[in-house]
């Protein structure tokens, strides 16, 4: 016996059964970023590898471990994309959407890949549905896009607890990193050695670490939020007076780092506490200086993603039910098929759901399989005609096969 291919490790098959959960999630990111502005935006799976190198950072874990890098076959490298944001810039870039209205809101929904350790909540293949918007440093849009995602879990019935914090201009940071990095010199001896190898190259990540060593020195050292510029500072304020006048509870959380380069200003993160370890449902925050670093003109942005699994994970609402099936049409002898299979497409055209027999079962078979599917009409093709089955009632009676269409369609609510 020849051994079975799985599917690779840390992915996952979306079954039937589970896709109306899923779908529903993604009607409502639909409804609630389109009332508000936001257009779809599709991006390729596999971006060039720089791109991602240079914007999500060098030193950050998702370029350094994390990414499903290979070669084109041409000699070019090429990577799946870990994350939204870059690829979205890219375009932006790429078709002049500097030109256009600003801020250019956008809105996308895919999967994304990271060679990370599988567990729950966390895979290699996941889904995000993800919103920027470019073009507008107004802190109403950061406000705008963080109700938007709370409105969405909301939405679920998952609840979070949002954090935020801000991690100011590049020039405050690097003078920051600088404090920081002499800090963590100094308590060398009492970091994990992932964190000691990494503090000139990302000092900032240590407030991540999960070990309680690094994670004691971490409770004492200097903070960025208390080093923010006047402007950085008022930026803040802004946004969390609009949070506050929407009345969204938020909690400051100055170790908010994200594990991403490009951030600037406002960064933020919803958490479930029914998730476990991967407590993270969705996040984002801006980052102005994105676009330039990309070869665009000077653009601010600001944006969040949302892994599908995690707010399925955090989420109450149950999966909506399919719509009904209204037509089963069965045959007591194979040489019906063909009339079957006209009248099954009729029906579809007139816009309901159609089915017939597909798999050469008895009449009495096909009557189990009609109840098992939930068909509210069975139309049983026979030497004598055509007979209507009303499978609520019992109910049966003769109908013109060319009469069939209209006769389902008369017995439907509104017909
Ligand atoms: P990030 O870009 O890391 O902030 O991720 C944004 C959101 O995507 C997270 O809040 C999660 O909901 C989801 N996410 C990120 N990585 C994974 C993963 N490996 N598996 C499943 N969901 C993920």
């Amino acid at each position: 016996l020849s051994e079975r291919t799985q599917a690779p490790r840390g992915t996952f098959d979306v079954l039937p059964d589970e896709e109306p959960a899923r779908e529903a999630i993604v009607r409502e990111a639909q409804r609630i970023l389109g009332s508000a502005g936001y257009r779809r935006i599709e991006t390729p799976i596999f971006e060039a590898t720089e791109l991602f190198a240079r914007s999500v950072g060098e030193a950050t874990d998702i370029v350094r471990k994390e990414m499903y890098t290979f070669d084109d076959g041409g000699g070019r490298s090429v990577t799946l994309r870990p994350e939204g944001t870059a690829p979205v810039c890219r375009a932006y870039v790429e078709h002049g959407m500097h030109k256009l209205a600003q801020p250019v809101k956008l809105w996308y929904l895919g999967p994304f890949f990271r060679r990370e350790a599988p567990q729950k909540g966390r895979y290699r293949e996941f889904f995000q549905v993800g919103a920027e918007a470019l073009g507008s440093d107004d802190p109403a849009v950061d406000a705008e896009l963080i109700l938007l995602l709370a409105d969405l879990l909301d939405a679920i019935g998952a609840s979070a607890r949002l954090r935020l914090s801000s991690l100011g201009t590049p020039d405050t940071r690097a003078a920051y990193r600088e404090r920081l990095t002499a800090y963590l010199r100094e308590h060398e001896d009492e970091l994990s050695p992932d964190v000691r190898e990494r503090i000139d190259l990302n000092p900032l990540r240590a407030f991540d670490a999960s070990d309680r060593g690094t994670q004691r020195v971490m409770a004492g050292a200097p903070r960025l939020f208390d080093v923010l510029n006047d402007d950085d500072r008022e930026h803040f304020e802004a946004v969390t007076a609009m949070l506050d006048d929407a009345d969204l509870r938020w909690e400051l959380d100055p170790s908010l780092v994200r594990g991403l380069d490009y951030y600037t200003r406002t960064v933020f993160e919803f958490e479930s506490p029914d998730l476990g370890a991967q407590s993270g449902v969705g996040g984002g925050g801006r980052y102005d200086g994105l676009v330039e670093q990309l070869g665009g003109p000077p653009t601010p942005g600001c944006g969040w993603a949302a892994g599908i699994e995690r707010m399925l994970l955090a989420a109450a609402a149950q999966p909506t039910p399919v719509d009904g099936v209204d037509l089963f049409v069965a045959f007591a002898k194979p040489h019906y098929r063909r009339e079957a299979m006209r009248i099954a497409n009729e029906v579809r055209q007139a816009g309901l759901h159609a089915q017939l027999e597909l798999a050469g079962r008895s009449l009495k078979g096909q009557l189990k399989q009609a109840d098992r599917i939930g068909a509210r009409y069975v139309a049983i093709l026979g030497d004598e005609g055509a007979q209507l089955k009303d499978m609520q009632s019992g109910e049966q009676h003769e109908v013109e096969v060319g009469a069939l269409p209209a006769a389902v369609l008369r017995q439907r609510p509104g017909g």
